[in-house]
């Protein structure tokens, strides 16, 4: 046997694997991700490496292949966990083992040494009010105010003056530039430091713990998570019930055993808002991960993570990989998100990564959630996972909305052809006329050109997956799991009105018809479109919370996370859109997001209504979401699962071809599934072939992209598939002009 090894990990030399032989006397020690120390080098130097994989063969001439010098034992650091799930994904979803390295080690950038400076008020914490007043007064700068009044809000130590904080904090917390904190420290209101003067020793920051006093239900959902002998905890609370709060005492108690926490954020939460309660409560032992990290920052996080000089890391998906050597606990915020399945080969999705980690680290993982994902209630339902319910709003006097329903064939019928239904108009006027908030809500993700019909609502499916049909050119809808494809129908098949077509409207197209029907409202808009530039999206969020326009239109970017207190009416413009989004996912997106949404509705003492426009009032995700009884939802929900055969009835292999050649894509495709079947067959085993068929977006740039489905509720089966795969393409030279990607239980569609 011989063992795959990397050598000299740090030095980013992923990509070079050498093998060495296995001597029968280690041949029981040695696993995937253990540390070995080999031979390396003409002067057989001994150096540390890692061991990826094993093979039974070598392309290299045996006698000249070295034997393992010797493996060294004791407990898995944090780079053998990383191999291990590494490896992991590239046996579950199906990749490179490079490329899965790659996801879980960063790239090694020269990081220049920095001076760490460090900031803190000039005024001890007396003088702050006297400060702060003054500060307020000067109008010229609304900057300078943010900063000071961020740092004014620190509580300070206990002889009376305040924290430092590094720069990196003070700029990500307080939300200014570095121009305003340098001017601030030349005006004389703060003062710099470039030593470690204060660098907050482990448990020793009182913090701002005490400010909110744990509900009993809060607190209970705590107190039971770390004591359940499980390792996987759902807590499962309405928006608004306090989820963050247990988070942080979560922490907090984690941290007093001295151990680590990964807390993940779906990066469009990721916003000051979010970001600063972790800051205030926990300072400088935090760390925020971030896209706007440059690779040598990340890398700088990387190493100091390593090092222990942080204890919780908070960011999205990547801040899984984390090299803590004491993790305690892995928090998934919004476990039900898209964001959370990555994009890129590996496909993983981080809460099965996290779970991974998790196990061979002895740490728990905390998922938390208005609307659990099906695949993670199944599991909190059958006693798998910890369930723990939060069922109302931590604040008194803040209770959940009501709901509205309004049918848009009924408006279709009343000749009201305009966006908004009756109610929905006639309750955005009132609110304006009484100065409060309003939220427009279009959920275009997932949005495919499905066909419906605008007077019974019906839409058209294919008979085989029961998931609706996509409008193509040509007037052909199709089907992207199976290939099926008909005509557009010129009569509606069920009520025969001729009104039948696809729906579609943008935001731009939503605040033009605001602007119309309400000439005098002050509109913003938050989209992919408007938010390019690096900071207008934290613009956008701060103006409609400063109340500087009265009605925010947006995609999903704005149901996330964010409190804004002075919102009474959220509307959702067409819940349909997500509804027939073509793939088996659509129902749950669609129930998360009219929760999600109807949740930004009335969060403090003002009540909140919320008004969802449909062609399919009678649709259970629609009259779940407008009871916000997720229970009813998941009922309904799981019994398609199961009957259709979708996640978490069984699990979804997806083998995605692309080739500019369209005939050489087609024939390989084909013949995966071909060879998939007879292995199928072979060995006897329970699976269902679904295509090949053409991709939802058919051609890239340049090539085509064909897609092929294996059902079967045995994932080891799906794992032997894939290698079966990847034999075939071995062996026939035809898959060399192909590109082929792998996925297991996919969210989004191919
Ligand atoms: P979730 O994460 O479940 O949406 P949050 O933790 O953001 O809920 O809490 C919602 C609001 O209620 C926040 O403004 C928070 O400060 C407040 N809150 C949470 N727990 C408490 C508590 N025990 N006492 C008072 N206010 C609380
Ligand atoms: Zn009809
Ligand atoms: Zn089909």
């Amino acid at each position: 046997m011989y063992a795959d090894v990397i050598v000299d990990m740090a030095a980013g030399q992923l990509d070079k694997v050498f093998q060495y032989d296995v001597p029968e006397t280690m041949a029981q020690s040695v696993s995937i991700g253990s540390q070995v120390i080999v031979p390396f080098g003409a002067g057989n130097r001994k150096v540390r490496g890692f061991v990826i994989g094993f093979s039974e063969k070598t392309d290299y001439d045996p006698m000249k292949i070295k034997p393992l010098e010797s493996v060294v034992d004791g407990e898995l650091t944090a780079e053998n966990q990383m191999i291990r799930i590494a490896y992991k994904m590239k046996q579950v979803y199906g990749s490179t083992m490079i490329q899965a390295l790659k996801t879980v080690i960063p790239v090694r950038r020269q990081v220049q040494a920095v001076i760490r400076r460090y900031y803190r008020p000039k005024a001890s914490k007396a003088q702050a009010p006297a400060v702060l007043s003054s500060v307020l007064e000067d109008r010229r700068s609304r900057a300078k105010s943010r900063l000071m009044t961020w740092f004014l809000e620190d509580e300070g130590t206990p002889d009376g003056e305040f924290h430092w904080f590094s720069k990196e904090t003070v700029l990500a917390a307080s939300g200014v530039s570095q121009a305003t904190l340098k001017a601030a420290v030349k005006e004389g209101l703060v003062e710099e430091s470039s030593r470690q003067v204060y660098r907050r020793p482990l448990n020793n920051n009182p913090g701002f713990a005490g400010k909110v006093r744990l509900t009993d239900v809060q607190k209970k959902a705590a107190d039971d998570i770390m004591e359940d002998s499980r390792q996987v905890h759902l807590l499962f609370g309405v928006t608004g019930s306090g989820k963050t709060e247990v988070y942080m005492e979560l922490m907090a108690r984690m941290i007093e055993q001295k151990r680590q926490v990964i807390v993940l954020i779906p990066e469009i939460a990721l916003t000051l808002q979010t970001v600063s309660r972790f800051y205030g409560r926990f300072g400088d032992r935090v760390s925020v991960m971030n896209s706007k990290l440059s690779d040598g920052e990340r890398y700088d996080q990387y190493l100091r993570a390593k090092r222990g000089d942080i204890d919780v890391v908070v960011g999205p998906r990547s801040a899984l990989f984390m090299p803590f050597e004491r993790l305690g606990m892995i928090i998934i915020d919004e476990e039900h998100d898209g964001a959370y399945k990555s994009e890129k080969s590996p496909k993983y999705h981080a809460r099965e990564a996290a779970v991974w980690r998790a196990r061979m680290c002895g740490a728990k993982v905390v998922l938390g959630s208005a609307t659990p994902s099906v695949i993670s209630y199944t599991k909190a339902l059958s006693g798998e996972y910890g369930l723990h319910k939060l069922t109302e709003r931590a604040k008194k006097d803040s209770a959940l909305p009501n709901v509205f329903t309004a049918d848009l064939r009924e408006e279709f019928k009343q000749h009201n052809y305009s966006i908004f239904s009756r109610k929905l108009k006639q309750m955005m006027g009132e609110r304006l006329k009484r100065h409060e908030q309003i939220m427009l809500f279009l959920n275009r993700r997932g949005f495919a050109g499905f066909v419906s019909c605008r007077s019974c609502g019906y839409v058209l499916k294919c008979k085989h997956c029961d998931v609706s049909l996509t409008a193509h050119a040509g007037g052909i809808l199709k089907c992207h799991y199976c290939g099926f494809e008909m005509p557009v129908p010129k009569v509606c098949p069920q009520c025969g009105s001729k009104y039948i077509a696809g729906f579609g409207t943008g935001t731009q197209k939503v605040e033009q018809m605001v602007h119309e029907a309400f000439p005098q409202a002050k509109v913003l808009r938050m989209d992919k479109d408007a938010v390019t530039k690096k900071d207008s999206m934290e613009t956008i969020l701060s103006d409609f919370r400063a109340h500087k326009a009265d009605i925010l239109v947006g995609t999903q970017m704005i149901v996330k996370g964010h409190d804004f207190p002075k919102v009474t009416l959220v509307g959702i413009l067409a819940a349909d859109l997500s509804m027939y989004a073509g793939d088996y996912m659509a129902c749950e997106r669609t129930f998360g997001l009219l929760v999600q949404a109807a949740g930004r509705a009335g969060r403090d003492s003002l009540a909140g209504d919320v008004v969802i426009q449909t062609y399919q009032p009678d649709h259970y995700s629609v009259k779940a979401a407008a009871a916000q009884d997720y229970e009813a939802f998941y009922e309904q929900e799981i019994v398609y699962r199961q009957m259709m055969h979708y996640p978490p009835a069984a699990h979804i292999r997806v083998i995605l071809g692309e080739c500019a050649d369209e005939a050489v894509l087609e024939a390989c495709m084909k013949m995966l599934a071909q060879s998939a079947g007879e292995y199928i067959e072979k060995t006897q085993a329970q699976a269902e072939i679904v295509g090949p068929a053409n991709a939802y977006v058919s051609k890239g740039k340049d090539a085509y992209r064909k897609v092929l489905y294996i059902k079967s509720s045995s994932l080891e089966l799906l794992i032997r598939l894939k290698e079966n795969a990847e034999n075939c393409m071995q062996r026939e030279s035809r898959f060399r002009s192909v590109y082929i990607q792998f996925d297991l239980d996919p969210m989004t569609m191919y």
